[in-house]
């Protein structure tokens, strides 16, 4: 059991290396591990090439619903990462079971759907209707996919009064957040606000007229455990021992590999500061690795 460690300075260190050795499963997390908005992250390519090289399996779990997995293909390769789409595993693809433990998959839901395209094609194929926001209507889903493919102020104005209207005829919608993460990495110290970010201005919003009635949403991607089970599901129960997740957040990386009941490593590359005394907030990596290639 990995000890409670107060700060990160506390976290014992461990280079790219000596991980492979020591695991035989590996989930990675994509943005601040093995890209960034620059590209890809250096020593990412090379620490992929050499788990393949000795045939230890890997698998990218991300919280990113903005893509369906052959699109994250697309964009990670264009970054100089090649990943096949069998091993990438999107907090997107949960939006099924979902609908299906809710019994919304063959009840043709009006969705709203915040989001791009992809966000829209994962609801579709849930068995969801995909609705346009429209502040005098009602709705039976809001699901936030990501931070673009909308105007923001105005869908926001939309989707709250969307909600207020369905609840006042009675009815609960479900609202539904596959992406949890409430910021990224924009660029060189740059940071933007992404899905989780705008799930919390609704919840307020809906709170604000609501009180305890309002509805919150149902967050599905890390550092709640179906993409880990979904992993396992994959390699089977017994691959937990041998496993570590790499990620960037302790929130929602760390926090779900914990619940997991794996082994955790975060990596200095993406939002993490990385500085002896930043606070691990109850949260329990077993390593802390500066990048995949150090
Ligand atoms: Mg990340």
């Amino acid at each position: 059991m990995t000890s409670v460690f107060e700060r990160l300075g506390d976290v014992p260190l461990i280079d790219g290396a000596s991980l492979i050795e020591r695991y035989d499963h590996f989930l990675l997390d994509a943005f601040g591990v093995l890209l960034c908005a620059g590209g890809a992250i250096e020593g990412a390519a090379a620490f992929l090439a050499e788990l393949e090289r000795r045939g230890k399996p890997y698998l990218i779990v991300t919280n990113d619903s903005s893509r369906l997995p052959v699109s994250c293909v697309k964009h990670y390769a264009a970054k100089g990462l090649h990943i096949p789409e069998g091993l990438i595993l999107t907090s997107g693809q949960l939006i099924e079971g979902y609908f299906r433990a809710h019994s919304l998959h063959n009840a043709s839901p009006r969705c709203v759907v915040m989001g791009p395209e992809d966000s829209k094609v994962f609801v579709r194929a849930s068995g969801g209707q995909v609705i346009s926001a429209d502040e005098r209507g009602t709705l039976d889903v809001l699901l936030i996919g990501d931070d673009e493919g909308y105007p923001l102020l105005e869908t926001l104005d939309a989707v709250v009064s969307m909600v207020f209207r369905t609840m006042d005829a009675g009815r609960t919608p479900h609202l539904v957040l596959p992406n949890p993460d409430v910021i990224y990495p924009k660029g060189e110290e740059r940071y933007g606000v992404t899905a989780g970010g705008i799930a919390l201005i609704v919840e307020g919003a809906l709170e604000a007229r609501l009180g305890e009635r309002a509805p919150r949403f149902v967050r599905l991607g890390k550092p709640f455990t179906p993409l880990f089970d979904a992993a396992f599901l994959r390699w089977g129960e017994s691959a937990r021992n041998t496993a570590v997740m790499i990620g960037d957040q302790l929130q929602t990386d760390i926090l779900g590999a914990n619940r997991a009941g794996i082994d955790s490593v975060i990596v200095g590359s993406g939002l993490t500061p990385w500085d002896e005394a930043t606070p691990t907030r109850g949260v329990r990596p077993t390593f802390r690795c500066e990048a995949l290639g150090r």
